[in-house]
């Protein structure tokens, strides 16, 4: 691949503005155009359901300070939505008019809140304008009903306690993040927010959301002043799909190790990358702050021809009421072999995932002094016992498995 005079970067949230910021910090001399639908300069979107939604802050993360992309002459078009690549030009065409011929284009357009069917009058969170407004929206509300029981979900109703209201969760599955952490480590979600005073309705669908009342499939009427839809979120393909790129069979767009898309001079990263990785021997979508930040520092350099496969492990965090928790890895719940170090009760514990007595996911639970360690075990997929997980010094442990 020539040196790119051009880069332009579909999408002002995390993944891309990275991408931006990092090209101009490895000295990248040529011209880059970012656009972004909002109106807002690039954000994290954490805090949007913590510290904003609980009124302990009033502004996003902000990816970098207000006069970077100024100062570094990155092309930053804001309130512009991209409508239409021309591949066979090169060409990005926006909705104001605007056309951005490119030598490589990054794809960075993040994911869209899933609605539901025939629900119009009801609430999801996305951007810094969604968390204003359902922030101010919870302090008025007396009954907030939230659908889905996600990290999302969970995290919008700790803040809804926190403003007073009365809060019902529903949620298909058994328990709450289920899926992700199996039943043991669930629980421990599940009790916190019982302890806090949200009632569950737990294992029902939602039949119908009309004018103050939530209908549930086994038949419950619930009232509320405010429903919020918390069921997970689409990679925002439709572009990439419009231009014919390959899409992955799980929505995202199909890239490979490099996170390079099926078109020659086409990259993707963060919410919509479906990319091979190479430590699992599949792809992998991520839908995770860390991911979009370190896809997007990643892929700056393979924008300019490095060809580096993307090999970081995915990591999450969370914040609700006095829990906060990290997760490394991919883990498979329903499969793996969980060991527990600590007390679930007490909050404070360490989680692992075996498969084939390796380490393939690990989560800490009011723990913070373990990362490090974690990080390896899980990057490493190293070997360990239960035994040795539960009692031994975990740094040495990592250090004498990955035989350092
Ligand atoms: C409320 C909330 C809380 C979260 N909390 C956590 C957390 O605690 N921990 C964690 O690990 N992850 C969390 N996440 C997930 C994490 O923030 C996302 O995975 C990450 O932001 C994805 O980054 P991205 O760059 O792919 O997309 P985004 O950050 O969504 O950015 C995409 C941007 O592209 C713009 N765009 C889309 N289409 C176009 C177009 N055609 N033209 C121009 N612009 C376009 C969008 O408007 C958007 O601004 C949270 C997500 C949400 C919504």
């Amino acid at each position: 691949m020539s040196d790119p005079r051009r880069i332009v970067i579909i999408g002002a949230g995390l993944g891309g503005a990275t991408a931006a910021a990092t090209l101009r910090e490895q000295g990248y001399p040529g011209e880059i155009v970012v656009l972004g639908t909002e109106n807002h300069r690039p954000y994290e979107l954490p805090p949007l359901s913590k510290a904003v939604l609980l009124g302990a802050a009033d502004e996003p993360d902000w990816v970098r300070d207000e006069g970077f992309y100024r100062e570094h002459e990155v092309d930053l078009r804001l309130g512009t939505t991209a409508v239409r690549i021309e591949r066979g030009a090169r060409l990005v065409v926006d909705d104001r008019g605007g056309e951005h011929t490119y030598d490589r284009l990054l794809l960075a357009t993040g994911s869209s809140p899933r609605a539901l069917p025939g629900a119009p009058d009801v609430r999801t969170l996305r951007t810094i304008d969604d968390s204003l407004s359902l922030r101010d929206a919870f302090s008025r509300a007396q009954r907030v009903v939230i659908i889905g029981a996600g990290w999302i979900g969970t995290e919008a109703a700790a803040a809804a306690r926190r403003h007073g209201a009365d809060v019902t969760v529903v949620e298909q599955a058994a328990a709450p993040l289920l899926p992700v952490l199996g039943p043991e480590i669930a629980g421990v979600f599940q009790d916190l927010h019982t302890e806090n005073g949200v009632h569950w309705k737990l294992g029902t669908g939602v039949a119908e959301v009309s004018a103050g009342t939530v209908r549930l499939t086994d038949g419950t009427l619930l009232r509320a002043d405010l429903v919020l839809v918390a069921i997970g979120a689409a990679p925002r393909v439709d572009l990439a799909h419009a231009a014919g790129l390959d899409l992955a069979d799980d929505g995202g767009v199909a890239v490979d190790a490099t996170l390079h898309t099926s078109a020659p001079d086409v990259f993707a990263v963060g919410d919509i990358a479906s990319h091979y990785h190479q430590h699992y021997g599949k792809r992998v979508r991520v839908e995770h702050w860390a991911n979009a930040k370190n896809q997007g520092a990643h892929v700056a350099a393979n924008l300019l021809g490095a060809d580096q496969p993307y090999l970081r492990s995915p990591y999450f965090f969370s914040d609700q009421y006095a829990l906060g928790c990290e997760y490394r890895g991919l883990a498979n719940v329903d499969t793996d072999q969980l060991v527990v170090r600590g007390d679930l009760a007490k909050r404070e514990f360490l989680a692992f995932w075996l498969r084939l007595g390796h380490v393939v996911a690990a989560m800490n639970v009011n723990i913070w002094d373990a990362g490090d360690a974690l990080a390896a075990l899980v990057d490493g997929q190293l070997p360990a016992t239960p035994e040795q997980l539960r009692e031994s010094d975990l740094s040495a442990l990592a250090e004498s498995a990955s035989g350092r």
